[in-house]
């Protein structure tokens, strides 16, 4: 979508702060959006005093500050300048009566996102949670709780396009991995787990096990109902636990805080299942 961005009171807390979380914010929008100027530090079309004057105070790179793109000109409301035609985004610590009149005109008044950074300093921290957490929602991933891989890097994994969305103290990862970059990710997982360990890795239509013998030799299955007690049975054997604890892969599966709001969207009925004893 397009992201249009004011500077003073946004980006800026004042004329010598940067604005908690500007930074991130930038990185992330700049990398997943059209952003645009909108503010009258570039009101000519000339996007350059504007990089220059956010990356003097908030230091950041103008690397990422040239990404964003000077808006279309206005005359009286910025409002003018949004492309209503796009989903967008407007950030701003300032609404004209005008302004919000053309929001309201096109039904958009929740695309601006009003900022106060005097009543909420981390508020540009909880609008790139927020984007973050929807591109997640619409784009094709798998998810995977990585356990028992020093030698996988935390850089190896970002090169493929991999999200860290939490570390463990013990060294566990979270990751996010895009559809595409699947069968990259498994081939490394296969190189590289620690032997004696498992990897499973959660798409929306397949549930894929890695299994790494002590030997070092693997085995790939994708969970079935048909080979369910088969992958139980080396789970138990991996973790040195009675199979029958497991019984349902699927739910116990879902009983990971990491996976489970995304099994039950996916595979709520084979987590629901009776099973046959
Ligand atoms: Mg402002």
């Amino acid at each position: 979508m397009n992201i249009y961005l004011d500077i003073d009171g946004v980006l800026l807390a004042n004329d010598k702060m940067v604005a908690n979380g500007a930074k991130e914010f930038l990185e992330f929008v700049t990398e997943n959006h059209n952003c645009y100027w909108l503010t009258t530090h570039c009101r000519d079309g000339n996007p350059d005093w504007a990089v220059e004057y956010v990356n003097k105070i908030a230091g950041i790179d103008t690397e990422i500050l040239k990404k964003i793109k000077p808006c279309r000109p206005w005359a009286t409301f910025k409002t003018e300048a949004i492309n209503f035609d796009t989903p967008f985004l407007w950030l701003d610590d300032d609404l004209f009566e005008g302004e919000r009149r053309a929001l309201k005109e096109h039904n958009a008044l929740d695309n601006m996102e009003y900022i106060d950074l005097a009543h909420d300093p981390d508020q540009l921290i909880k609008i790139t949670k927020e984007l973050q957490n929807v591109k997640i929602m619409h784009m094709s991933h798998a998810l995977s709780y990585l356990m028992g891989a020093e030698e996988i890097k935390d850089s190896e994994l970002k090169s493929l396009g991999i999200e860290i969305k939490n570390t463990t103290k013990d060294g566990d990862r979270m990751l996010v991995i895009p559809a595409e970059k699947l069968s990259s990710y498994i081939e490394l997982v296969k190189s590289k787990l620690t032997n004696g360990f498992w990897n499973e890795i959660i798409g929306e239509k397949e549930i894929t096990f890695i299994f790494k013998f002590k030997n070092g030799h693997t085995k790939e299955y994708k969970l079935s109902p048909e080979n369910e007690q088969e992958i139980d049975a080396l789970c138990a054997k991996f973790n040195n636990e009675p199979p029958d604890k497991t019984a349902n892969v699927y739910k116990y599966i879902s009983d990971n805080n990491f996976y489970h709001d995304f099994m039950m969207k996916h595979y709520a009925d084979l987590i629901n299942r009776k099973l046959e004893k």
